[in-house]
């Protein structure tokens, strides 16, 4: 077993300081049963390194953003230039309009946009914005997906209860958790009942195109995101995609274009930042004339826009753009997905696996996973320990049954390889325990 003294020390460390040891739940391992978080010293390429020494192979992408991997060496350099000027103005830049009219260039939806730190903030702006623009209040969502931890968002978001608007987090009122209805994702008969029934109260219908919080769970039909639109506008409310984690994972832009659809609003974050703090928020542009100083709606930000993000985003979509580059993702993504169902069949492990692209997610369960109650109904207890075999083993992947594992564009042939050695002895290994 892999040594694990310096981790220990470290976590011990953080606990005494940091509450819980962690800056955000998802990083501990409380939904795997438990277990010391490992505790990184460094990233290169596909691969980390902890405080131990020890290598792993990294599928985390720290829960996206890392479509390069650590430390590319375009993005470091843009980066290293830029802390050449100074790091914050708080006034408009150059590399901020750079950056804008390359995102609009690649999402012409985004007629004008707004740059923030966060998905959080992203997607919170963006209801609030449908708020004042529709003088609605009521937020459609779908249920167990993860829009950032505002207090509207913390209803059905993935752990908690879902479609009753109950919140699941303490702190959030009752008041905020009634104006948010949750659907399941996939069900158009669901969506439109709560729009008949309350359509007249909603200002938006928040989803993500492709889900990412449940699981990699893809809209079942092609048509089904435009019958997502066509509902929501026959009553008046405005569509807002969050594309927080969709945005640039699949392609080269949003993953409404994958569809053909268009949204009013959308929420974009991690992988634009190139791995540095960001958000953004856009759409059309009457909509966005509502937002201070032009319109009424509210939203600031001393960070946002910083040049920093701004020049590592432009790297890192400048990477993107290179020919084939999400083909190759999809390509070793497949052939892992399709040697750890071969894996599975061979050790009689019953496993589900979506996959869109790069991305994919496996589940313990036969049944297909194509909305959160599908998700919920997968056994943990079998992913906590594939997962605690995986990373005895030098594969990091989330700790929860709900994410997804990311082929990044910078891992190789020999990583897939290794991966699916490391697969096979887990699966051994969890005979060996049954
Ligand atoms: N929306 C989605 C779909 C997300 O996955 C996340 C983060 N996992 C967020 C919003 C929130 O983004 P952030 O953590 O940058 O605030």
């Amino acid at each position: 077993t892999r040594e694990r003294a310096q981790t220990k020390f470290w976590f011990e460390r953080a606990t005494a300081s940091i509450l819980g040891g962690v800056n955000s739940p998802s990083r501990s391992f409380k939904s795997v049963g438990g277990g010391t978080p490992i505790v990184m010293q460094k990233g290169n390429g596909s691969r980390f390194i902890d405080v131990d020494g020890q290598e792993y192979i990294d599928y985390l992408a720290a829960y996206g953003p890392s479509i390069l991997g650590h430390a590319h060496p375009v993005v470091m350099d843009a980066i290293r230039k830029a802390t050449q000027d100074g790091i914050l103005y708080g006034t408009p830049c150059p590399a901020e309009v750079e950056f804008a009219e390359t995102l609009r260039q690649a999402i012409p939806d985004l007629e004008r946009l707004r740059f923030v730190n966060s998905g959080t903030e992203a997607v919170m702006t963006t209801i609030r914005v449908a708020r004042a623009v529709t003088g609605r209040n009521k937020i459609v969502k779908f249920a167990g997906c993860y829009h950032g931890h505002s207090d509207a968002m913390l209803v059905a978001a993935g752990s908690g209860p879902s479609s009753i608007g109950v919140p699941d987090s303490a702190g959030v009122t009752a008041n905020t958790a009634a104006e948010i209805i949750t659907v399941p994702f996939n069900d158009l008969s669901s969506l439109e009942k709560a729009l008949a029934c309350h359509g007249m109260e909603v200002a938006a219908v928040l989803v993500e195109p492709i889900v990412g919080n449940f699981g990699i769970v893809a809209p079942e039909s092609e048509n089904y995101l435009q019958k997502v639109i066509d509902i929501s506008h026959q009553h008046g409310a405005l569509v807002i995609f969050d594309e927080v984690i969709t945005g640039f994972r699949f392609h080269y832009g949003s993953a409404a274009q994958l569809y053909g659809v268009h949204a009013d609003l959308y929420a974009l974050g991690k992988i634009i930042g190139g791995g540095l703090p960001i958000g953004a928020y856009g759409g059309k542009l009457d909509i966005m004339n509502q937002v201070a100083p032009l319109g009424p709606a509210y939203q600031a930000g001393t960070m946002a826009g910083n040049p920093l993000s701004m020049k590592a985003g432009l790297a890192c979509l400048s990477v993107l753009k290179t020919p084939g580059i999400y083909e190759r993702m999809e390509d070793l993504a497949k052939r892992l997905t399709q040697g750890i169902l071969e894996l599975a069949h061979h050790y009689h492990e019953t496993i589900t696996i979506n996959r869109v692209g790069g991305a994919f997610t496996i589940f313990f369960g036969s049944q297909p996973v194509r909305q959160y109650a599908d998700a919920e109904a997968t056994d943990g207890v079998k992913f906590a320990q594939f997962f605690h075999e995986l990373i005895q083993r030098g594969i990091f992947i989330a700790p929860s049954k709900y994410e997804a594992w990311f082929v990044s564009a910078v891992h190789t042939e020999t990583d897939i390889e290794e991966t699916l050695q490391a697969v096979d002895e887990s699966f051994h290994a969890m005979q060996n325990t049954q």
